[in-house]
């Protein structure tokens, strides 16, 4: 694609960036069929190939207005289009340039920067998640549309106990801002899981956020703040020796691998932050790589109990797992070597329309997208799903009636012998 880049931002770093990116897009167009905004809409301008030519405009100086904005917003950043390019576009980079120059110029109405304003100040905060969570809970009978019952959760609520650190290989988790409040089994589960093939699982106290939230959000300041601030929180740990930075949390852990590049520029921050991308994993990343230790633990464990395995599972994939992890098909062996049958289910590259604030900034759409992920996760007649992401979790829970947890909590399930 040919490139005339405006005088704005010809020469900076951004700008060099974006435009190798658009000179890598051929318009061949193959990234079309892969793309769920395009599936529901039809509009080439909410396809990829034509974001990109959006973008293009932008950083050519053309004039840009609340429209080019809105199909920017419409995009889900899954990086569907990434997997399904031939030429290797990074469109993800593309989008976050692209729309951190369009917040610049288009301001948003009050209310939708108050919207935004609020999605940043309260869900990276812990505390503040809690407070919400406390409140929705007051306030949901009182709501006559709220689901009077929400999806299942899966087994005892109460979450298992951390397990001590007694093993000489070690690994470090970032818990998230949301997750363990919302899901406070999964963590636990993870470290369980590593436990029992001789890796101990540290917890970062003074880490928070990934920055994922606000990176979204186009609030790069925000993101690269929260990424320096759990560079400091776990580099002790890494010098100390943790071989791997892991998330149950795919979405984190995508984000964490993007921390050498957000950083390049710090100086006191780029070698340190690089170290931390190189070392991060999400914990099917993490397992996969120590399959052989995880069938010996799951052979210790026996023989499932015949009345609950085999269990019908529909596993979904999150993008972040998928298309910016580039890691498909890591975690299915892993549920069937634990004795779970996995159903069949189409179109497994799509969306669920969860992506981070998407299903509360673009409501419609991702309901759209849930009522498809959810009709193609229950065809084959699962008996639960499970997926790999908080974000994906609470959204699908929205949808359907069958439990959806985190694979990992039935992996630490059938090493219980449950
Ligand atoms: S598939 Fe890749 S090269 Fe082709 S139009 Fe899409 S982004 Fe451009
Ligand atoms: S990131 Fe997803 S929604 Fe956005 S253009 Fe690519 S495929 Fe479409």
């Amino acid at each position: 694609m040919q490139t005339a880049l405006a005088d704005f931002i010809r020469n900076s770093r951004a700008g060099s960036e974006a435009d190798a990116i658009l000179r890598s897009c051929v318009h061949c167009g193959f990234c079309l069929p892969a793309c769920p905004t395009y599936q529901l809409l039809g509009d080439e301008l909410d396809s990829p190939r034509g974001r990109i030519y959006l973008v293009k405009q932008l950083l050519e100086g053309e004039p840009v207005s609340a429209r080019t904005q809105l199909h920017l917003d419409r995009c889900l950043t899954c990086r569907a289009c990434e997997s399904a390019c031939p030429s290797g576009v990074r469109y993800g980079r593309l989008i976050d340039i692209g729309r951190a120059l369009i917040e610049e110029r288009v301001p948003r109405p009050l209310p939708a920067r108050a919207r935004r304003y609020l999605l940043r100040k309260i869900v990276p905060y812990r505390p503040r998640v809690r407070l919400l969570l406390k409140l929705a809970a007051a306030v949901r009978p009182l709501i006559p549309a709220a689901p009077a019952h929400p999806s299942p959760t899966l087994g005892p609520q109460r979450p298992p106990a951390w397990p001590p650190a007694r093993h000489a290989r070690r690994v470090v988790l970032l818990e998230g801002c949301v997750q363990p409040d919302l899901a406070p089994r999964i963590n636990p589960a993870a470290a369980q899981v590593l436990d029992r093939i001789g890796i101990s699982t540290v917890r970062v106290a003074a880490a928070g956020c990934c920055g994922a939230l606000a990176h979204h959000l186009s609030a790069h300041e925000q993101s690269r703040a929260e990424a320096r601030r759990n560079v400091d929180a776990l580099w002790p740990h890494i010098e100390a020796g943790a071989e791997a930075v892991v998330f149950a949390a795919s979405a984190c852990a995508a984000m964490v691998c993007d921390y050498g590049q957000l950083l390049s520029d710090d100086p006191a921050y780029a070698a340190r932050a690089a170290r931390v991308s190189a070392l991060a994993r999400d914990i099917g990343q993490l397992l996969a790589a120590q399959a052989g230790a995880l069938r010996t633990a799951l052979g210790e464990a026996g023989p499932a109990p015949p009345p609950v395995l085999p269990l019908r599972v529909a596993f979904h994939a999150p993008c972040t797992l998928q298309h910016a992890l580039r890691a498909s098909g890591v975690i299915e062996p892993m549920l069937q070597a634990a004795g779970y049958t996995l159903t069949t289910v189409a179109d497994g590259g799509r969306c669920c329309g969860s992506a981070g604030t998407y299903s509360l900034l673009q409501p419609q759409l991702a309901r759209r997208l849930l009522r498809a992920k959810v009709s193609a996760l229950e065809a084959d007649a699962p008996q639960l799903i499970a997926t790999a992401n908080i974000g994906c979790l609470t959204h699908l829970r929205n949808g359907t009636a069958l439990p959806v947890c985190h694979w990992v909590e039935l992996i630490a399930s059938r090493l219980d012998g449950g």
